[in-house]
């Protein structure tokens, strides 16, 4: 079917996308979370006009053929908007074959164990045990992940003392059986990151992220050759290239693409699927409960070399208040630390028509 129409609902945070064919069906994708109005900006003036009047069936030509015809463009905008094209297809196939995404391709729908995933670091060691005690007891979680470092810190930790003191208390607090795992954001020298990752290892931490700034693929192998735990990154990378050498070099243990920031379900695949040749697990990025988490779930059912656990965020209202009110109905029912991927057709979920009603609206179409 032909991509007659290309509507964009959008706010500052985050943003969707309404692919309609000529015969009327419709698909719902999303753009990338954050400055999503400029992201919609991006799509209408240099995805839309290339995706209109091309095939449903021609995603896999339009992925590749795009970041061509943009090729003075590439970067992070670029994927952000390909991605909301990506992902409303992906939604229009699922509902024209009465299938999950999942299963399209080549999953099946199920439970996915979750880690909680905590986003502070202004919080004290004791008010993170006792969110993660409060979690465990009500959701079931037996893995969490907490920030150590400061973002992007040069060494500085967020007040002194506050990593050595937080992975103390975690391991002390939740016990032995729980998986734990930190996100550095890109803090440390390799020197610090391998005397940290020592620590680490003593106390059983599994994975440990974004050690080192994220762009120096040197300084994270230094650290992955240097410890024995899963060092793991790549969530900002949005560059095919990048990821290959990342993989080939084996610069991380356990690779972490975000689906929307590296520009849809296809060129997630494509970094799934070089790291399952090169005998590494994909655990990917997704950091709030937008679409981000429920595309990801659905890629993790299916590809063979997922990791042991989905990334879910743990943030309420106070820290993302912008994720209120999204859905008709949640597709993130945590139980026994468990998210389910259902069997309903395409992502199976539905923007609440009083968020799209009050959101900012653009579109795109064929001109008749
Ligand atoms: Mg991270």
């Amino acid at each position: 079917m032909i991509i007659s129409r290309l509507e964009t609902f959008c706010n500052e945070y985050v943003g969707f996308v309404r692919l309609t064919t000529d015969d009327g069906q419709q698909g719902w994708g999303q753009l990338s979370t954050y400055n999503s109005d400029i992201t919609a900006q991006v799509f209408h003036r240099q995805i839309a006009p290339w995706a209109l009047g091309r095939s449903t069936d021609e995603l896999e030509q339009l992925v590749r053929v795009i970041p061509e015809r943009e090729h003075k463009f590439p970067g992070t905008y670029m994927n952000r908007a390909l991605a909301g094209l990506d992902t409303a297809v992906w939604d229009w196939r699922g509902k024209q074959q009465g299938k999950a995404v999942t299963e399209l391709l080549g999953g099946t729908p199920g439970p996915l164990r979750a880690y909680a995933s905590s986003m502070r670091r202004d919080i004290t060691p004791e008010h993170e045990v006792e969110r993660f005690v409060r979690l465990r007891d009500e959701f079931g979680f037996d893995a969490f992940k907490f920030r150590i470092g400061s973002e992007c810190g040069h060494d500085q930790d967020e007040w002194p003392g506050r990593t050595e003191a937080i992975v103390a208390s975690v391991r002390a607090h939740l016990g032995d059986e729980v998986s734990l795992l930190v996100d550095a954001n890109s803090c440390f020298s390799p020197e610090r990151a391998i005397e940290v990752g020592q620590l680490l290892q003593q106390y059983g931490i599994e994975h440990f992220e974004e050690p080192c700034p994220y762009w120096r693929q040197e300084q994270t192998k230094q650290v992955t050759d240097a410890l024995s735990l899963d060092v793991t990154g790549g969530e900002q990378d949005c560059d095919l290239s990048t990821w290959k050498r990342m993989i080939d070099d084996r610069v991380v243990n356990i690779v972490q693409p975000d689906v929307l920031y590296l520009g849809g379900m296809l060129r997630t695949l494509k970094v799934a699927r070089w790291a399952a040749q090169a005998g590494l697990a994909c655990t990917p990025h997704c950091a709030n409960l937008s679409l981000v988490t429920l595309f990801t779930m659905h890629l993790l059912r299916a590809i063979p070399n997922a990791g042991r656990y989905l990334e879910f965020s743990i943030e309420g209202p106070d820290y993302y208040p912008w994720q209120e009110g999204l859905f008709t109905h949640s597709p993130y029912d945590i139980r026994n630390g468990q998210a389910m991927v259902t069997d309903a057709p395409g992502w199976g979920v539905e923007i609440h028509p009083e968020w799209l009603a009050k959101s900012q609206y653009q579109h795109s179409e064929i001109a008749s």
